[in-house]
């Protein structure tokens, strides 16, 4: 099976929400400017799971997903990530619209 990386809009705006969240997060949590080491470490994660993600453009909020393809050290982080940021995605970036990834 040939591997394909996704860069459709779905999956680039994806991207996009969750690089946010997580410079977002660390601004507020660990008080950097930069990401530091371990959130660095879980961006290059996350965005290396959206461009394989097997669903594509067809893609549902990763929360929703069927398919867990994260491992559960970085589900669990990211899951902190959602929670923490959230309220603050609302504020800052009401554009991109976060509440399709809480949605169960
Ligand atoms: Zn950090």
């Amino acid at each position: 099976m040939e591997k394909v990386l996704n860069t459709g809009p779905v999956v680039q705006k994806e991207k996009e929400t969750v690089t946010k969240m997580i410079e977002l997060y660390c601004l507020k949590k660990h008080h950097r400017h930069e990401l530091c080491e371990e959130c660095q470490d879980l961006k290059d994660y996350a965005l290396k799971r959206l461009s394989h993600c097997r669903f594509g453009e067809e893609k549902t909020a990763c929360s929703n997903c069927s398919v867990h393809c994260y491992k559960p050290e970085y589900r669990q982080k990211i899951k902190s990530v959602m929670r923490y940021v959230g309220p603050w995605m609302l504020l800052y970036h009401p554009v991109y619209s976060v509440k399709h990834i809480f949605n169960k």
